[in-house]
């Protein structure tokens, strides 16, 4: 559950640090871009959200 919460919570704030940034946010001259790459896989390795997902379902029997 853990990892589900806090790996969507830091792709959604990484996105929106992003933004703020606006087009200079997409080029790697810019921190923010490395930052919103390495959030962004957060929730795909070590288990995809869908993953987690299935995971907590079936700890709480659905
Ligand atoms: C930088 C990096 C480092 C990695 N390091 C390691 C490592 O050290 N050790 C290791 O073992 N692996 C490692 N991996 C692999 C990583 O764990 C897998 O990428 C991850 O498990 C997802 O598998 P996949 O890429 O094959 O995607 P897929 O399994 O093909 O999934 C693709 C998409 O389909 C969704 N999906 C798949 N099945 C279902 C389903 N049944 N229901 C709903 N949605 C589904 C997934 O959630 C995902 O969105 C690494 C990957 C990366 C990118």
């Amino acid at each position: 559950m853990a990892k589900l919460w806090v790996t969507e919570m830091a792709k959604r704030v990484a996105d929106r640090c992003l933004q703020i940034f606006g087009g200079y946010g997409y080029c790697t001259d810019y921190l923010i871009s490395r930052f919103y790459v390495d959030a962004r896989i957060q929730t795909i390795y070590a288990g995809t959200s869908e993953v987690m997902k299935m995971i907590i379902s079936r700890g709480l029997d659905m």
